[in-house]
């Protein structure tokens, strides 16, 4: 039985075993792996859960492709590049602008985010093939808006049919003189986006990354894996800056080209995507000696704790007095802002199920509101997003995760330059300051449920039982939650809304939340089909 102080007091073993026993054999054995009720405490998380791995065909699943990682999540928030995708338009459509990330052009004004740039492949393109029309696209895009660089997204088709998009971009840059990046990202090439991820990473470390040396000055770090959605790198840029931190890089919410070319500079990598970018954080590690700390900005005593790394890694004590400082002013003025919403949405219970990270970053917020996760679960993570990196050494390669690439990376005999003594660093990596992450489950409260690559029949099964009072979901999930008669915010876009980062984020979130939790109409929700049937049938035999 779920022991949560206010849960619903379901027994989530029960449950999973019923849930999976509407599915064939096979298919249970296979989900049952993805479900777990947590039963250990916050030390010696002893359970193992099974992610990235192939969805079951006929399951609907909320994941993405590859491409969708690639070019959807991880390149496309670059405002001043041109983003193209050699595919067919529907391709296109499916990445362009769905996650909403915003960007502000530099002092050069090029701003190319609200575009959607495609090939449009015919049937035509797809038996003789899509080269030519793909390097008569990039010259267009080239002479048409003179962006900083252009990225070229392979689809399905593409690789399908063979066209060799590395050659064209290569031919093109050279003719052009801007920098054209080639994505071998087709969407089918991983079990979901968290492939893309890596193919995308893998790419901007060994063409943009380190590309040119320029000085940062002061304490510099870069921002890992924040997308920027509805101005949430703002937000922490503006705390950042508040405490005398300089953000000399984002990937990728509004990041642009060339800040990327010289991030190798900076001082210290925050990774907020662990999922989506952590490749990154540890590539630059290796070759240029930046180390890296796992953040969360979301929730105020996450972002008060976040910069208390930070402090702990430039160890300065001014610096130091400094972010204790703003942490005191903008934790009060947030927890008042919060404090009038938290009185209506305590107790509340609220379930996850979304992305590669946020599923776990928002619990820290929605605890800030008094709220009780009770489930939670990712769309596309690895085992190391649940169980932590110590998960690392156990995950075994297989043959869709051999299909990506993985660099071989070496320090680099000019450019690596060691940031802290081995010393400091030893403490700070045994602190958890640096290189750790511990994953959901240890945050997750015994009795409570996590489910990987949740499906439709799931969900839906698990809003019945648990009747949450709110459900954390992706762009495709929201309105199917929503016919249940359960407010659901999706973390994709955030519904045109934000920002949710930091300590402002945070008051306009909980606002956001008790507008939609407490708002009366929900109780007016009633199915059509509950009160007469809309379909109705008989035995062939009957007619
Ligand atoms: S799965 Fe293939 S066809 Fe579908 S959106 Fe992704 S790249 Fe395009």
């Amino acid at each position: 039985m779920s022991d949560l102080k206010t849960g619903p007091g379901v027994d989530l073993d029960e449950f999973i075993e019923e849930t999976i026993s509407i599915y064939p054999a096979k298919v249970a054995k296979k989900r049952r792996g993805h479900m777990l009720v947590r039963d250990g405490g916050q030390e010696g998380l002893n359970q193992t859960i099974n992610a990235n791995a192939r969805s079951v065909p006929g399951i609907i699943t909320q994941r993405g492709c590859c491409y969708a990682g690639c070019k959807g999540v991880v390149i496309g928030p670059y405002g001043d590049m041109v983003h193209i995708t050699h595919g067919p338009v529907g391709c296109g459509f499916y990445s362009w602008m769905t996650r909403r990330n915003l960007f502000r052009p530099g002092p050069d004004k090029k701003n190319y985010s609200q575009y959607c740039f495609s090939t449009d492949m015919q049937e035509h393109d797809i038996i003789f093939g899509g080269e030519k029309k793909l390097k008569q696209a990039i010259r267009e895009a080239y002479e048409t808006f003179r962006p900083n660089a252009i990225s070229v997204h392979a689809t399905c088709p593409v690789g399908l049919i063979g066209d060799d998009v590395a050659a064209v971009a290569r031919e093109a840059e050279k003719e052009l003189g801007v920098k054209v990046l080639a994505f071998n990202c087709e969407g089918y090439k991983g079990v979901s986006q968290s492939a893309g991820h890596h193919i995308a990473n893998n790419r901007l470390f060994s063409d943009v990354v380190g590309t040119k040396d320029q000085a940062v000055e002061g304490y510099s770090v870069n921002v890992l894996g924040e997308y920027n959605i509805g101005g949430d790198a703002w937000e922490i840029e503006r705390v950042l800056e508040k405490c005398g931190i300089k953000v000399a890089a984002t990937f990728s919410g509004d990041g642009k080209y060339e800040t990327m070319t010289y991030a190798h500079m900076a001082s210290l990598n925050l990774v907020m995507c662990h999922r989506s970018i952590n490749y990154l954080a540890e590539m630059m590690e290796t070759k240029y000696g930046i180390p890296w700390a796992k953040v969360n900005f979301i929730g105020i005593r996450a972002m008060s704790k976040s910069l208390r790394k930070i402090a702990a890694f430039f160890d300065d004590p001014e610096l130091t007095s400094r972010i204790e400082q703003v942490i005191a002013e903008e934790e009060k003025l947030a927890l008042d802002g919060i404090a009038p919403y938290r009185a209506r949405l305590e107790g509340k219970t609220a379930m996850l199920f979304v992305g590669g990270s946020r599923a776990h970053h928002y619990q820290d917020l929605l605890r800030d509101l008094g709220m009780i996760p009770v489930a939670a679960g990712y769309e596309f993570a690895h085992r190391d997003d649940y169980e932590g990196r110590q998960a690392l050494k156990d995950i075994k390669l297989d043959a869709d995760s051999r299909n990506i690439e993985e660099l071989k990376v070496n320090p680099d005999p000019d450019r690596y330059r060691p940031r802290l003594s081995p010393e400091k660093l030893e403490q700070l990596e045994k602190d958890k300051v640096l290189k750790s992450y511990d994953g959901m489950l240890p945050d997750m409260p015994q009795g409570t449920l996590v489910v990987d690559d949740i499906s439709h029949v799931e969900l839906e099964r698990l809003i019945l039982t648990l009747k949450p009072d709110l459900l954390l979901s992706g762009i495709k999930d929201k309105y199917i939650i929503e016919k249940f008669g359960v407010p659901s915010k999706q973390l994709h876009n955030y519904d045109y809304s934000g920002p949710f980062a930091g300590y402002r984020g945070a008051v306009n979130f909980a606002g956001e939340i008790d507008m939609m939790i407490n708002n009366p109409a929900w109780k007016l929700v009633s199915n059509p089909f509950k009160r007469k049937p809309l379909l109705q049938a008989g035995l062939g035999t009957d007619q």
